[in-house]
């Protein structure tokens, strides 16, 4: 999991850094994207001042059809993430901390724990390719027919065989008799 208790760094003076692997395999991004390889790389924890910052190097891969011929398409991702999270609780006291003054920072849970799921999951989702393609110069597929014409790039249609209603109807502008 993307989560780090951080109660021992919290006690650590300014400017000591941990660092953690990140081999994950069970972070759901969205319904639409799918995950074909583990995210892996390294969670860099930092402790400031007055928080914890964090930074994130991942690597994975997604699974998507290509946006002209459909066929299934793996394309990496990489993704840095830098999150600065403030305590919710104080660590000496156990008191709860005034969140208010800085309602959107991400904050530690009740138990020192720093969550980068939703941020890991947030900057995937971002850096998805919005029309992906299997290669540069894919061809796509028949207008007509639906024929892959990356398989059979002489792949065309004489024109009268597109349909015979439509032949019929050349036949009537061009002045002839039906049939
Ligand atoms: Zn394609
Ligand atoms: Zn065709």
């Amino acid at each position: 999991m993307l989560s780090y208790n951080v109660a021992g760094l919290l006690r650590a003076t300014p400017g000591t850094a941990r660092s953690y692997p990140v081999h994950e395999t069970g972070l759901e991004i969205a319904e639409d994207v799918q995950l074909v390889a583990p995210i892996d790389g390294e969670v860099r924890l930092f402790r400031t001042g007055r928080s914890i910052l964090a930074t994130a190097e991942l690597a994975t891969a997604i699974e998507e059809p290509c946006s002209r011929c459909l066929a299934t398409v793996v394309a990496p991702i990489r993704v840095k993430v830098e999150e600065e999270a403030l305590p919710s609780i104080d660590l000496d006291s156990g008191q709860r901390l005034d969140t208010s003054t800085e309602p959107e920072a991400l904050r530690l849970d009740e138990h020192h724990e720093l969550h980068l799921e939703e941020p890991v999951r947030e900057a995937i989702s971002l850096a998805e390719p919005i029309a992906m393609l299997c290669r540069p110069d894919c061809r796509g597929l028949c207008t007509i027919c639906g024929a892959d014409l990356n398989a059979n790039p002489a792949h065309r249609h004489d024109d009268e065989a597109i349909d015979p209603r439509l032949a019929a109807l050349a036949q009537w502008r061009a002045g002839e008799p039906l049939g």
